[in-house]
């Protein structure tokens, strides 16, 4: 049986943002990678970045659950924010992505969603939800067979990481109490060097142009200084969680 990787995402970009280097160096070892993304209809600008994404990172064919962005409409046209839609009905989607893939391992974001997003944050507890209903006979009949994936893997940043590019990103400290991206050191349990995917993961995100220039993840991640840069597009962490 070939290995398979499952990626559960809220936006297009998120996938090569958060976990370009794991997909593209999967894909590289004969594994079967694809990505469901959660918000973004087909037929968008957006849509069409996501289809050469994927293309870069050997990652199949866009599969959309085509809700909206909680802060952008346009990205599904009279669709419902994803965060509107009833967790059971995004729950029961979910599921039928992973029964249809069959994956050994299914990634996701961290509790925190990487650093907030609404979106993510949601993600995350649908994706969580998803991977233990695919696994029973009982649930979402209509879904697919049953799957049980081994693993989850939760996309986060080591915290010594964040802090220590803190200051030369953003040109202050951290303010007191202020919510910070990722979780503590002795919280990642998987840090994989997929530095030798770094340009396709560069490339991936860029072919997301559309997000590059918008003031959103993709602005400041592109206008990282050296070395954050560098150490952001050559490694990425997760949390696992067995199954
Ligand atoms: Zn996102």
């Amino acid at each position: 049986m070939t290995f398979s990787v499952l990626a559960v995402h809220a936006h297009p970009d998120d996938e090569a943002i958060w976990t370009g280097g794991t997909l593209a160096k999967y894909a590289d070892e004969g594994a079967r990678t694809a990505v469901v993304t959660c918000t973004g209809a087909e037929g968008t600008l957006r849509a069409r970045e996501l289809e050469r994404a994927l293309d870069i990172l050997g990652a199949g064919e866009p599969r959309l659950l085509g809700f909206a962005d909680a802060r952008n409409p346009d990205s599904a046209p009279g669709r419902p924010r994803f965060l509107d839609v009833p967790f059971d009905e995004t729950v029961g989607l979910l599921v039928g992505h992973i029964r249809d893939v069959r994956p050994d391992v299914v990634l996701t974001y961290d509790g925190f969603g990487g650093y907030g997003h609404p979106d993510h944050v949601h993600v995350h507890r649908a994706a969580l939800a998803a991977v233990e209903a695919a696994g029973y006979d009982q649930l979402y009949l209509d879904a697919g067979d049953p799957w049980r994936p081994h693993a989850l893997y939760l996309a986060t940043i080591p915290r010594s990481v964040v802090t220590s590019h803190w200051r030369a990103i953003f040109g202050a400290d951290p303010e007191p109490g202020q919510a910070l991206p990722g979780v503590p050191d002795d919280q990642v349990s998987a840090a994989l060097d997929v530095s030798r995917w770094s340009e396709r993961k560069w490339a991936a995100m860029h072919a997301h142009e559309s997000e590059v220039g918008r003031g959103a993840s993709m602005t400041m991640l592109t206008s990282l200084p050296e070395p954050a840069r560098t150490q952001m597009l050559s490694n990425e962490w997760y949390r696992r969680i067995a199954f």
